[in-house]
């Protein structure tokens, strides 16, 4: 199964896409891994993109489509896999659907993790890392009353990407750019939604449901 992967900051995309990939045996191939792979590997495509980073400079557009092609030609991605971090916008989008025509195939499906943007507020914003240790507590699903680390009293502080108005600010870029890509691909009858609120495992479980009519 050809399966891309979507969600807001904070609805667990990566531990999803984890799951997922691995309860349907296919690879999972996230923007990031392909990224550590090519600059680690020395390729040409790494080195290209390392010269951007180094300057502190995007990657272009090109160079992230010409990795994921790569990505997409090898052999275990041939019977499926799960796409994570790309496409992020239409323009991606259609660049995906000419790279996959190049192999003679095509997406099966879209997974889209629907959560309500106060929760992804209440999820993010509730996080406190420990300026110690490094360790991540939330306000609420660990019931922390007080501003110190349990594991090594530590004193907590709030990321400034963990504040409301950058969570909020990121939402926004969210709905901006995904919008449209979900309309895409919705328009093309392969978008299933996934209410990503509760548990983790409750989530893989409704996600293998959704997909279950179109497994095999
Ligand atoms: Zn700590």
């Amino acid at each position: 199964m050809r399966l891309v992967l979507v969600g807001p900051p904070g609805a667990g995309k990566g531990t999803q896409a984890q799951f997922v990939a691995s309860n349907l045996s296919i690879p999972k191939i996230s923007t990031g891994d392909i990224f550590r792979a090519n600059v680690s590997g020395g390729t040409e495509l790494g080195k290209l993109a390392k010269e951007y980073m180094d300057r502190g400079d995007l990657v272009p557009d090109e160079v992230t489509i010409a990795m994921v092609r790569d990505r997409l030609a090898e052999k275990d991605a041939q019977d499926g896999f799960l796409l994570d971090g790309f496409p992020r916008n239409v323009p991606q989008a259609e660049i995906l659907k000419k790279i996959l025509a190049e192999f003679g195939a095509g997406l099966d499906l879209v997974l889209e993790l629907v959560v309500d943007d106060e929760e992804v507020v209440r999820r993010l914003a509730g996080r406190r890392t420990c300026s110690q240790c490094g360790r991540i507590w939330h306000v609420d699903f660990d019931d922390k009353k007080d501003d110190v680390c349990d594991a090594c009293n530590g004193k907590l502080y709030q990321r400034d990407d963990d504040k409301e108005e950058t969570v909020r600010h990121r939402l926004e870029v969210y709905q901006e750019q995904t919008a449209p890509l979900v309309s895409f691909y919705a328009d093309e009858g392969i978008l299933v939604g996934v209410d990503a609120t509760g548990p983790v495992e409750e989530v893989t479980r409704r996600a293998m449901e959704a997909l279950s009519p179109y497994a095999g």
